[in-house]
C-alpha cells in the first residue's frame, strides 16, 4: 500500500528542507515586549486604492508606535491578475504619503532577513509546507476537472446547500493513495488541496482588535493550497508568510473576515500559532440610489490615490483624513494640536468604528486649507514645483516666469498668525493666480466679460473704479487703506458699513462692501480672491490703474 509519504515524495522529490529547517532560516525576532510586526500584502493589480492606503498606514503607525517592524509583502501569485510594474508604482504612491517601510519590498529592491518578500519567489519555502502537509495526510492531490467542478456545483444548488468542495463533495479526498500514485505516474493534472477537518455547524471563537470577540463557523472547505501553475492560493500563501516573517499583528479590510476559518484552520494544522487580527471597516460612499456603498474604483475618483496625487493635493491632508476614520478621538485631536505633528497622536484600535466610514471629500478640503496655510513661501513654492513638474506644464512654466513673484502671491497674509486659507490643491492654482499675470488677466478679460453685480448701472460703475483709482493711495497700512476706500465710497452715496446701509437702505446706492466688490472684479476678474489689499499691492499702482482704466473703457 503507497504511504503519504510517498505520495508526498513522488510529488516534490527536489524537496529536501523541512518545517524546523524553515524554522531555523527565519528564527524569531529580537524585538522589545510589545513590539508589533505588521505587514501590508498587496496585490500588483493596479493602482492603490484609498482602502488600501488607509490599512497601509494603521499597518505603519502600529509598528513604528510600538517600535516594531512594518514591511510590504507583494502578493503576486495569481499571475493572471498582475499588471506589470504596478509593484514599484504602490510603493511609489506609499512613499509620496510618508509611508515607508523598513523592510521588504521595496519597489526596487527587497531588504531584509525574512525575504525573499515576493510571494512567486517564495515557490521553495510553500513546497516545503505542502509536502508536510502531503506527509501527514492533511492534504492531497485533486485530479477535479472544471466539467467536474460544475457539476457538483449544479447538484448543490438544486439540493440548496452550501456550494463548495467539503466533505462528501470533495470526491477526491476519498481516492486511495494507490489510485493517487497511478494517475500521477499517468500525468493527469491535478492542484493541491488542503483536507480540513472542520464542520460548519459548529463555531469557532475569535479575537479581533477591531471587532472584539465573536463566533463564526468553522471551515470545512477543502481549499486548494497549490494550483497546477507551481504557485500557492493567497489562503495557504499568507499563512506560511506571516508565520515565517514572524508577523504579530495581520491587519487587512473587513472582507477578509469571511475567510478567517480557513487561516485559522490552516495554522492550527501546522501548530503555528496565529497572529493577533485587525480587520478594518470598508470605506464608504452615499451611492447613486442614495444608501451606502464601498468606494468603488469604476465609479469614483476618490477612490485612486492617484486621483489625490494629479489634482495636487497636500498629501497630508489626505493621511489627516483616514485618521479621522481611523479613530474617533483623532478630530478633536488634531483640532487642538492645530493640525500638526499628527505622528504624536497615539492610535488605537478600540477606537475605530466598526461601521464603514462615510468618504467625506469636504473635510479632505479642509485638512488641505489648514495644512497649505501653515505652509512658507519657500515650501509652497517647492510643493507646487514638485506637482506641477509631473501634472501641470501650465502651472510649471507660470512658476518658472519668475519664482519671487510667485512666492510673493502665494505669501499674501501668510507666515503670520491666522494665516489666511486660501488654498486646498495646486491642481487649481493656476486658474486661481493667473489673474495676477499680466497677459493672462487679459486673455481672460477677452474670453470672459466681466460680470459686475447687475444691480450698478456702467456709469456708477465707472464713477466708483475711477475715483478708487485717483484717490485710493496704497502706500499706507490695511487699516488706514480701507478707511479710505470707505470715505470714497461714502462720498459717492455708499454706505461705510453694511449695519448703516441695512438700517436705512433707500439711503445709500450700496455699501462700502459693494465698492470692493467692483474693484475686486476689475482687478482680479473673481468675486472671490485673496485679501483685496494685498492683491493689490502684489499688483502694484501702475498696474492697478492700468487695469481700470481698461475696464472703464470697455464698459
Ligand atoms: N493580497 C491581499 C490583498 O491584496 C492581502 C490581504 C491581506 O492583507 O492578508 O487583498
Amino acid at each position: 500500500m503507497v504511504t503519504d509519504k510517498e505520495i508526498a515524495e513522488l510529488i516534490f522529490p527536489e524537496v529536501k528542507e523541512s518545517i524546523e529547517d524553515l524554522e531555523k532560516r527565519f528564527p524569531l525576532r529580537n524585538l522589545p515586549n510589545g513590539a508589533e510586526v505588521t505587514r501590508f500584502a498587496p496585490s500588483p493589480t493596479g493602482f492603490l486604492h484609498t482602502g488600501s492606503l488607509f490599512t497601509s498606514m494603521i499597518c505603519h503607525k502600529v509598528a513604528k508606535d510600538s517600535g516594531g517592524i512594518f514591511y510590504v509583502r507583494l502578493e503576486d501569485t495569481d499571475t493572471k491578475r498582475e499588471i506589470q510594474g504596478s509593484g514599484e508604482t504602490l510603493l511609489k504612491q506609499l512613499h509620496l504619503f510618508g509611508i515607508d517601510p523598513s523592510e521588504g519590498y521595496l519597489g526596487d529592491k527587497q531588504i531584509g532577513e525574512y525575504g525573499p518578500y515576493i510571494q512567486s519567489e517564495r515557490a521553495d519555502i510553500y513546497k516545503v509546507v505542502i509536502k508536510y502537509l502531503l506527509e501527514n495526510g492533511k492534504a492531497y492531490p485533486c485530479f477535479c476537472s472544471q466539467a467536474e467542478l460544475d457539476d457538483i456545483r449544479a447538484k448543490q444548488e438544486k439540493a440548496k446547500i452550501i456550494p463548495g468542495y467539503y466533505g462528501p463533495f470533495a470526491k477526491y479526498r476519498y481516492l486511495t493513495n494507490d489510485e493517487r500514485k497511478e494517475r500521477i505516474l499517468k500525468g493527469d493534472p491535478y492542484v493541491i488541496r488542503f483536507k480540513s477537518s472542520g464542520n460548519h455547524i459548529h463555531k469557532i471563537k475569535v479575537t479581533d482588535l477591531v471587532h472584539g470577540n465573536f463566533e463564526i463557523a468553522e471551515n470545512d472547505m477543502d481549499i486548494v493550497i497549490y494550483k497546477s501553475d507551481g504557485l500557492p492560493t493567497y489562503h495557504f500563501a499568507h499563512v506560511v508568510d506571516d508565520h515565517f516573517m514572524r508577523t504579530t499583528t495581520v491587519i487587512r479590510g473587513e472582507e477578509w473576515i469571511a475567510s478567517l476559518p480557513i487561516h485559522l484552520e490552516l495554522f492550527k494544522t501546522l501548530n503555528w500559532e496565529a497572529p493577533k487580527y485587525a480587520h478594518l471597516p470598508v470605506i464608504m460612499k452615499i451611492g447613486e440610489n442614495g444608501n451606502k456603498r464601498k468606494l468603488s474604483k469604476r465609479l469614483d475618483n476618490e477612490a485612486a490615490v492617484s486621483y489625490f496625487l494629479q489634482d495636487g493635493y497636500p498629501t497630508e491632508a489626505l493621511v489627516m483624513y483616514l485618521m479621522t476614520i481611523a479613530n474617533s478621538n483623532f478630530e478633536e485631536w488634531i483640532f487642538e494640536h492645530h493640525f500638526e505633528h499628527m505622528e504624536e497622536f497615539k492610535f488605537s484600535f478600540d477606537k475605530m468604528s466598526l461601521e464603514g466610514a462615510l468618504f467625506d471629500m469636504g473635510k479632505v478640503n479642509f485638512f488641505s486649507k489648514e495644512i497649505l496655510s501653515k505652509k512658507t513661501k519657500y515650501e509652497i513654492r517647492d510643493m507646487a514645483l514638485a506637482f506641477s513638474k509631473e501634472y501641470d506644464e501650465k502651472l510649471y512654466n507660470l512658476i518658472k516666469r519668475d519664482e519671487d513673484y510667485f512666492m510673493e502671491i502665494m505669501n499674501i497674509e501668510r507666515e503670520k498668525e491666522n494665516p489666511r486659507k486660501d488654498y486646498e490643491k495646486f491642481g487649481n492654482l493656476y486658474e486661481a493666480i493667473s489673474f495676477f499675470y499680466k497677459d493672462l488677466y487679459e486673455q481672460s478679460v477677452k474670453e470672459n466679460p466681466l460680470v459686475f453685480n447687475e444691480k450698478f448701472d456702467k456709469e456708477t460703475i465707472k464713477e466708483v473704479l475711477s475715483n478708487i483709482r485717483d484717490n485710493l493711495k496704497l502706500d499706507q497700512d490695511e487699516q488706514s487703506w480701507f478707511n479710505n476706500m470707505k470715505e470714497i465710497g461714502s462720498s459717492l452715496g455708499f454706505a461705510a458699513d453694511r449695519k448703516a446701509f441695512k438700517a436705512n437702505p433707500e439711503a445709500f446706492k450700496g455699501s462700502v462692501s459693494d465698492v470692493a466688490e467692483m474693484v475686486r472684479i476689475a482687478l482680479t476678474t473673481k468675486r472671490n480672491s485673496p485679501n483685496l489689499y494685498y492683491v493689490m499691492q502684489t499688483l502694484k499702482k501702475e498696474e492697478c490703474d492700468r487695469r481700470f482704466n481698461s475696464v472703464i473703457s470697455n464698459l
